[in-house]
Parts: structure tokens; sequence; C-alpha cells
């Protein structure tokens, strides 16, 4: 297995944004790098910071009630729920990406989340029209579900599961937004430069085959 690069800009504060998604950006929290599978979420602390750079979290008021939890259980019995979580769906992923569905007992684990923390919505008028907003105010760590299974929602029935592939290279997931939908790899400046040289030193041997 390559190990992905960390010097280039799909980057944020360490973790890797290149899927499209924000669930697939989340199963990219574990990548292989330089020293193999690497786990980019430890601890809270380091799921604040992926909260803020997926964008998930952009107010001042919710980032600071983030900084509240830097030392509570509960927020650590969330991540590891996140995290068990992650790999479920990656199961469920993978499963998408050889052609075959998620299976029933995945569904009824995200049906079930669904049920516990539904998505809030709120009404409000912009410019003399009615704008329906979903809202997005954790007050505990488990609120935090309400996001997470809403996009799940959305990867799992709204994305075309054609276009969700790994990476040719590495263990990076992403959805193919490309208009020809060929994307191959999580990126040109990870994997896909890696995969051009390979093409080309096959090429180059092979013209030195046919001139011998
Ligand atoms: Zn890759």
């Amino acid at each position: 297995m390559h190990a992905v690069s960390q010097q280039v800009n799909e980057w944020i504060d360490g973790f890797l944004f290149v899927a499209n998604k924000l669930l697939l950006d989340l199963l990219n929290t574990k990548p292989v790098l330089a020293d193999g599978p690497t786990e980019l979420l430890p601890d809270v602390r380091a799921l604040e910071r992926w909260l803020i750079a997926s964008g998930m979290v952009t107010s001042t008021k919710t980032k600071a009630i983030l900084r509240g939890w830097r030392h509570s259980t509960e927020a650590t019995v969330f991540l590891e729920q996140l995290i068990a979580f992650r790999e479920t769906l990656r199961e469920a992923v993978v499963r998408i990406e050889n052609g075959s569905s998620p299976t029933d007992a995945f569904l009824a684990e995200v049906n079930s989340l669904l049920f516990q923390y539904p998505r809030r919505i709120s009404l409000h008028k912009s410019d003399g029209k009615v704008i329906r907003e979903t809202l997005f105010e954790p007050r505990k760590p488990a609120d935090l579900w309400a996001s997470i299974i809403d996009a799940t929602a959305d990867l799992l029935t709204e994305t075309e599961s054609s276009r969700i592939r790994k990476c040719e290279l590495c263990v990076v997931h992403f959805f193919d937004t490309s208009k020809r939908g060929s994307r191959r790899w999580c990126s040109m400046n990870i994997c896909g430069n890696k995969l051009k040289v390979a093409a080309y030193q096959r090429r180059k041997r092979g013209d030195h085959a046919t001139t011998n």
C-alpha cells in the first residue's frame, strides 16, 4: 500500500479533504501514512479540529461549546461510538463500491440513529421569502449525530453510487464529481502522479523491449 504524502494542499489542519462528501471525508480520517494506517481522530481535541476543518462547525458559539467538551467523558464516549460507526460505514461503502448495497443490519443501525437524532428545521424570512433552515446547535456531544446521520442518509440515497469509489493506489474513498466520471485516484497530487509515473515507466520498459 502506498503511503499518502502530507505535502499537498488537500490537507486542512492535518486532515484530508478530497472526497466531496462529508461522510467519505470522515472515512478518510484513517489514511495510510508513512508509518502505516494512522488514526487521525485519536482524541476529542482532534475531533474538535476535524469538525472545524470539515466546515461542519463554523459559528463562534458552537466552537466555544466544542472547547468546553475537551475533558468531557460524554465527548470521549461519542468519539468512540463515532469511530465504531465510521468502520461499519466503511464496510457499507466498500459494498457499494463493489456494486452491492449496504447490509440490512447497517440500515437498521442508521435508522435507529435517524430516529434518535432527527434533523431539526426552522423557518425564517429572508428578503421577504420564507426559507427553511436546518438547525445545528449541538448542546451535548451526542447532538452531533444529527448531522452525521443526516449526511449518511444523503450518501446512501441521494448519491450516484457508481461515483463512490476508492482510490486505485490507497485507502482513500471519494465521490467522483468530474464531468466524465473517470476519476481514479484520491488526488492528482497524492496518488495521480504516482500512477502516471508508473504508466510512463511501463511504457518505457515496453519501448525498450520492442527495440531489442
Ligand atoms: Zn490515493
